[in-house]
């Protein structure tokens, strides 16, 4: 983990953003934090937490992190979670259940919970751990999925829960619960423009990058970077990519990690690889290598997310920071960052003939790239990088604290 200084972001947030975080975390010096989560690598809340985390120690507070250990049922279940409150029909069995309940009951047991002032706990896997642990201080449940249109029985199931939290933190106004009588508040995400995956590349570095993954700068590139997730769509990337290049010659690359937490990964994985067999400028990469993300969001033509339920969708804003315009689905954080027109495009869901429509249209039109991607970083420079994230978290923690 870097350990970066928050005056690292003057150049990009300015020196009054900067004052404004240090005199927010005033009242809060020495406050001792632990964050909770139940993965290390992989997804945008682990790469937030490496962030975040030092940043917060660098104020002033004593955030921990703790990871909570799961064995690959567990997350068979806790993925059947997350998709639930994404909103797909799930039958969890007793024995399920009964298993995610067991591994929160040990965890919290061994955990040093009572150690800290506040715990901010993030998403469904370690959400019961509440439940069995003696309360001494506040807790913060920080959902980082889209929740708006969970499955009804999942979300009552998991609702007792979330009542024990003294709040709750979710990306976006749209996913305000009218049903959970929990303060909420509205926290997006941010990127960290200092981080491997953001930070500024020399032509060289990006030249190298590409080169050692095979990737031709012959042709403009189209790009996804995704876990391998149904919720991602990566059949839609492909069959935008089938239209798209009927009219403009171009390359396709997906590149997508698989986190540990997201057991249904290796099999969507599969079902990709086999339609790209026959198809010819698609490359598929499933290493981990930030290098390589921010290599490809710099090169890239247009950077697609077609998710069909996002959180949030960091991919977003690093692409836009680049200057890469985006289409995206309008769904979840995207339209917070993907300004219709003005940063990017926005389409429904499925509908890849409009997706392909508008990614054609960028790729003949240079100008509208340009503009639309100097828009695009703009808007991620004023709203969603790490010093604002940090800010809205010790306004949120000194309501707690
Ligand atoms: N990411 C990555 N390599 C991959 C896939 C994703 O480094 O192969 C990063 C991506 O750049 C972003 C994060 O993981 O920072 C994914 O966050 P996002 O909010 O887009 O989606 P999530 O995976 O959390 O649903």
């Amino acid at each position: 983990m870097e350990a970066l200084g928050i005056e690292q972001y003057v150049p990009y947030v300015g020196e009054e953003m900067v004052a404004a975080v240090f005199q927010a975390a005033r009242p809060l010096y020495g406050l001792r934090l632990l964050h909770v989560n139940s993965t290390f690598h992989g997804g945008g809340v682990a790469g937030m937490l490496h962030s975040l985390i030092p940043l917060m120690n660098d104020v002033g507070i004593n955030a921990d992190w703790s990871l909570l250990y799961g064995d690959p049922s567990l997350f068979q279940v806790t993925k059947k979670l997350h998709n639930a409150l994404q909103g797909e029909p799930v039958e969890l069995t007793d024995r399920e259940v009964a298993d995610y309940l067991r591994v929160n009951e040990a965890f919290a047991r061994y955990s040093p919970l009572a150690d800290h002032d506040i715990i901010i706990v993030h998403d469904p896997q370690p959400l019961p751990m509440i439940r069995y642990q003696q309360r001494v201080n506040p807790w913060v449940w920080r959902c980082h999925i889209d929740i708006s249109t969970p499955h009804d029985l999942v979300w009552e199931a998991l609702k007792p829960f979330i009542l024990r939290y003294d709040g709750v933190v979710v990306s976006s106004e749209a996913f305000r619960k009218p049903d959970l009588p929990v303060d909420t508040h509205i926290i997006a995400p941010a990127i960290d423009p200092l981080s491997e995956l953001n930070r500024e590349l020399t032509t060289d570095e990006l030249a190298k990058k590409l080169d050692q993954y095979k990737i031709p700068l012959d042709k403009p590139i189209l790009v996804q970077v995704s876990r391998f997730d149904k919720w991602k769509d990566p059949l839609g990337v492909l069959e935008v990519f089938r239209r798209v290049r009927e009219a403009v010659d171009c390359r396709l690359v997906m590149v997508g990690n698989m986190a540990t937490d997201d057991p249904e990964g290796p099999q969507i994985f599969s079902q990709v690889q086999e339609q790209v067999q026959e198809m010819g400028d698609v490359h598929l990469i499933t290493q981990t290598d930030a290098l390589l993300v921010n290599a490809l969001q710099r090169s890239a033509a247009v950077v697609m997310q077609l998710s069909r339920r996002e959180g949030f969708g960091l991919t977003v804003s690093e692409a836009l920071w680049k200057e890469t315009p985006v289409v995206a689905t309008n769904v979840g954080g995207i339209p917070q960052q993907v300004l219709h027109g003005q940063t990017g495009y926005l389409v429904e869901p499925g509908d890849y003939e409009g997706a392909a429509g508008l990614v054609t249209r960028l790729l003949q039109d240079p100008e509208l790239r340009q503009r639309i991607g100097s828009q695009g970083r703009e808007h991620v420079r004023q709203n969603f990088l790490m010093p604002r994230l940090l800010l809205d978290w010790l306004r949120v923690l000194v309501e707690l604290a």
